[in-house]
């Protein structure tokens, strides 16, 4: 199992801040901004680069809990931004597909 089913599973705690059918977010464990959460499918796709034409109805449901996310962690009408890493150069360290939604300061740009 990779960490995030181990989190989906109960098996790792985890700050659960939205979680349905499809999709489960969580508060990052070393977070990066006041606001960093782990947006995930349920569904183990390893990364963007494996990302297959059966998986666009998860995908276009993990995007559209973005906005509903962003209000409920009070960051809809500040900001935010949505990082998905993916590969070594990208900085993946975990091989099951996430988005992090990072906010609550104003950040950089352009990322390290
Ligand atoms: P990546 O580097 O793969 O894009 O992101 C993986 C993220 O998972 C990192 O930001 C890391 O802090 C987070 N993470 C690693 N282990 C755990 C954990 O056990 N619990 C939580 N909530 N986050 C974790």
């Amino acid at each position: 199992m990779t960490l995030f089913e181990r989190i989906i599973a109960r098996q790792i705690p985890a700050e659960i801040v939205y979680e349905d059918d499809q999709v489960i977010a969580f508060h990052d464990i070393s977070p990066k901004a006041p606001i960093h959460v782990l947006l995930i499918p349920k569904k183990v796709i390893p990364r963007m680069g494996e990302v297959q034409p059966s998986d666009v109805g998860v995908l276009g449901h993990l995007l559209l809990t973005v906005p509903l996310l962003a209000l409920k962690l009070g960051v809809a009408e500040t900001g935010y931004r949505l990082v998905i890493n993916n590969g070594s150069d990208g900085g993946e360290t975990v091989p099951h597909l996430h988005c992090h939604l990072l906010g609550g300061r104003p950040l950089g740009w352009p990322p390290g």
